[in-house]
């Protein structure tokens, strides 16, 4: 299938960019890595005749640091995000997770910007964002406004992002030093979105965990921030029997459908088995300082 005509526009500037977009309202889409967009596109679930390409806008680019928070431009690619040094220190998290993404072609030109913006249940970032607790910061005609990343998924493909507003950057604060954390996601196969998966953002003190955070992907029609699941591991060692509560507690709010990846029940379970590998890794990693 080819994709439907459309002009191309590729503005120079983050004001060119919101210009074209008020210009042609509904019509106009922001086109980033593109490797979500196009195939949507030749599929005909996507139409638009104008796409904004971001690629030339420098004030989308980079990884950097504001204070206690770390800054991503929205165009930072997956495979930057995997590159970055400073992210490997400061939120490991974010290569364990970006290397589960598809393949190397097309981490090579997906985003980091277009995987939270585009509203993909079966997208890997935004559960991660949820559980880091990073803000999106949005920009249009009235100026900028951060969304946090919890409040951002109202659906499958419908978010807080207004048709006129580009997704500029995502804040995100750095967890303790020492923090534990884990991704663990379930596929088919090598370059396949989840059939469930769960990032988990922990502390430990004292031999417990202090501070939790879960989240899951791909088992609703939005990521889902499990706080229960949260809430019943902090002050344990994470024992068996915890372990068992937090996967009840994913279980619970999982709502998946019955897709090529599986039934609902099955991967309803799985939310539950990648919660307690997650859970269980991040606590061990926190422990031993991995
Ligand atoms: C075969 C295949 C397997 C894949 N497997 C996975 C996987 O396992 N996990 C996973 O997470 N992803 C997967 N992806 C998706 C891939 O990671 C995409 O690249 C990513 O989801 C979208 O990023 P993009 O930069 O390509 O965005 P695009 O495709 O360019 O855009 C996606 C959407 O976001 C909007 N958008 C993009 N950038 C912005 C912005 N800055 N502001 C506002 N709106 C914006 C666009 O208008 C569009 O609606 C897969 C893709 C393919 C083709």
């Amino acid at each position: 299938m080819i994709p439907g005509p459309f002009i191309y526009h590729r503005p120079g500037s983050l004001a060119e960019a919101l210009a074209v977009l008020r210009t042609h309202g509904e019509e106009a889409r922001p086109l980033a890595g593109g490797h979500s967009l196009i195939p949507m596109m030749k599929l005909r679930m996507a139409a638009p005749e104008h796409l904004v390409d971001l690629g030339a806008i420098k004030e989308l680019r980079g990884i950097g640091e504001a204070g206690a928070e770390i800054v991503i431009g929205a165009t930072a690619t997956q495979a930057e995000l995997i590159k970055s040094d400073r992210l490997a220190a400061k939120l490991p998290i974010i290569r364990e997770t970006a290397l589960q993404i598809a393949d190397p072609q097309i981490r090579a030109k997906g985003t980091l910007g277009g995987n939270v913006a585009n509203g993909d249940p079966g997208n890997d970032m935004p559960a991660v964002m949820q559980a880091l607790n990073a803000q999106y910061m949005l920009q249009g005609a009235g100026g900028e406004r951060a969304v946090p990343a919890r409040d951002f998924y109202q659906g499958s493909y419908f978010t807080a992002l207004q048709q006129d507003e580009i997704l500029v950057a995502v804040r995100i604060p750095v967890p303790a030093a020492g923090h534990g954390h884990a991704y663990e996601k379930l596929k088919r196969k090598v370059g396949d979105y989840a059939t469930a998966a769960t990032a988990v953002i922990l502390t430990v003190s004292g031999g417990k965990v202090a501070s939790a955070a879960i989240a899951l992907t791909n088992v609703a029609p939005t990521p889902l921030l499990a706080e229960e699941a949260a809430r019943l591991i902090v002050g344990t060692a994470c024992d068996a029997a915890t372990l068992k509560h937090a996967a009840e507690a994913a279980k619970a709010i999982a709502d998946p459908a019955t897709d090529g990846r599986g039934t609902a029940a099955y991967r309803r379970e799985m939310a539950g088995v990648m919660t307690a590998r997650a859970v269980a890794k991040a606590f061990a990693r926190a422990k031993t300082g991995a």
